[in-house]
């Protein structure tokens, strides 16, 4: 499992909400391919996991998601300020924030995000 950034090399930070996928602060995951991102938090390249870790974190990250979700709406969350949310949950929300950019993906745009990637490298 690696934990450094494939692009700058800078560490990728760790989470407590996936037990099958304790590496990167931000995920994006695609349930639909199986994919799993680490963004970096230095320089906000998605890194793609290993095929062989993805799967079970995928999943995780999906229970995740369901959970948060469910949690928002009992409380009558529209919006709450990050700083009073429980740790686990702050998490997930920085982790649902790149769900426009997975849906986006998920429709076939992934192509349109990896030009902008490597235009980003050559710049
Ligand atoms: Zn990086």
């Amino acid at each position: 499992m690696y934990r450094h950034c494939t692009f700058c090399s800078k560490d990728l930070g760790t989470n407590q909400v996936l037990e099958a996928f304790p590496v990167g602060r931000r995920l994006a995951f695609d349930a639909h391919q199986g994919r799993l991102w680490v963004v970096c938090p230095t320089c906000e390249r998605w890194n793609l996991t290993p095929l062989e870790e993805r799967w079970e974190a995928v999943e995780g990250c999906e229970r995740h998601f369901r959970e948060v979700e469910y949690h928002a709406r009992k409380l009558g969350w529209g919006y709450a300020p990050l700083q009073s949310l429980p740790a686990h949950i702050r998490l997930a929300l920085e982790m649902g924030a790149h769900e426009d950019q997975e849906r986006a993906a998920a429709q076939g745009e992934l192509a349109r995000l990896g030009a902008r990637w490597r235009e980003g490298e050559e710049g």
